[in-house]
């Protein structure tokens, strides 16, 4: 198990683009992930990843997060072996869950998020990778 990758929200994707560039790291590819009201870019860095989440509306989950807080790390994505089973463990174990089944993310990955206050203030996002 690993970080999956890093959320960070952002108003702008093309303004970082070249910091990444400059570190030498990869650009796998960007997409919009319309149900969420982003685009997204993602960077490659060893056997993680940097997702920049641009928003592309004020209402959407990115946007409300920018307006609140400012650009800036907006989620941890941490690997599960099986996303279902792990979210009624944890939901039995009192934790507090956005996401009661797993939904599906970018690049066809099951995700479910938890809530901060389960975690010391960050927002976790699970994910299974479906191979
Ligand atoms: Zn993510």
């Amino acid at each position: 198990m690993k970080i999956d990758h890093i959320g960070i929200a952002l108003d702008s994707i093309d303004r970082v683009l070249q910091f990444y560039k400059d570190l030498n790291l990869t650009i796998a590819h960007i997409e919009e992930v319309k149900d969420q009201q982003v685009r997204a870019a993602i960077i490659e860095i060893g056997e993680s990843r940097i997702e920049l989440l641009e928003s592309l509306s004020p209402e959407g989950p990115i946007g409300k997060f920018i307006s609140k807080k400012g650009p800036g790390i907006h989620h941890i994505a941490i690997e599960v072996e099986n996303l279902e089973e792990k979210l009624k463990e944890f939901e039995k174990k009192g934790y507090s869950l956005i996401d009661k089944t797993p939904r599906m993310g970018a690049q066809g990955n099951k995700i479910a998020f938890l809530h901060p206050k389960s975690s010391g203030g960050v927002l976790i996002e699970l994910c299974e990778k479906c191979k």
